[in-house]
């Protein structure tokens, strides 16, 4: 199996995060890339874990190395993959999953053409309206923010392999589990692909001459 990244994009509240823990929970053979971060964390949140949280001095410091496969400014804070982060998981033979939005999604698909960009949208603008507002920790300018940002994810929507509309947690969860599955036996995905079918060939073609001469 040939591991690549995938990307799960959705607007703010979209409910990316919980579907992605739990496919990460049930498959074993995709890992998280932990983004990077000038945002301060929220209750609850670990550096490392949940995102490297960074200064803006190091931030740009990484950015200047070149150790970002793509950066962002969402909401007015800094956010970034590291390349060191995608290697090591694809390298251990994982794929790699991540959630960035649509900015960074076009970036890093740019740097590697192979990955799977999934969008899930909300099943309808009262339920999305809802989960924008529902986050009552932010100021009125934070919320016309991702409220205008949320238009602008939603623009982006065309430039996706897949889009999963998120009405069911679970049905989400399966959907996205499906597409990892399909997109593993893609055609360019499969390993000796031409080898394989060029020796069932011969074989094939062999048997077929012993029978026509019998
Ligand atoms: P939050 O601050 O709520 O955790 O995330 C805010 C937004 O930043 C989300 O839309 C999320 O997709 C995006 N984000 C998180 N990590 C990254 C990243 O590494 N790169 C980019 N471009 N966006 C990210």
């Amino acid at each position: 199996m040939i591991p690549f990244p995938i990307i799960l994009s959705a607007p703010s509240g979209g409910g990316k995060t919980t579907v992605m823990r739990r496919v990460l929970a049930q498959r074993a053979d995709i890992g998280y890339s932990v983004s990077a971060t000038t945002r301060a964390p929220r209750e609850g949140e670990v550096d490392g874990r949940d995102y490297h949280f960074l200064t803006p001095a190091e931030f740009r410091r990484k950015v200047g190395r070149k150790q970002f496969a793509e950066w962002a400014e969402v909401h007015g804070r800094l956010y970034g993959t590291l390349r060191s982060e995608v290697r090591a998981t694809l390298k251990s033979g994982r794929h790699v999953m991540m959630d960035i939005d649509v900015q960074g999604a076009r970036q890093f698909h740019a740097a590697f053409p192979e990955s799977v960009l999934i969008f899930l949208l909300p099943p309808s603008g009262e339920v999305l309206l809802n989960r924008l507002v529902a986050r009552a920790t932010e100021s009125r300018e934070a919320h016309l923010v991702r409220l205008r940002a949320a238009l602008e994810e939603l623009e982006d929507v065309p430039r996706y392999h897949y889009v999963v509309v998120n009405d069911d947690l679970d049905a989400t969860v399966r959907r996205v589990s499906a597409i990892v599955d399909a997109e593993e036996v893609r055609h360019e995905r499969v390993p000796r692909v031409q080898s394989t079918t060029r020796a069932l060939v011969s074989q094939l073609k062999s048997e077929i001459r012993r029978y026509a001469n019998r």
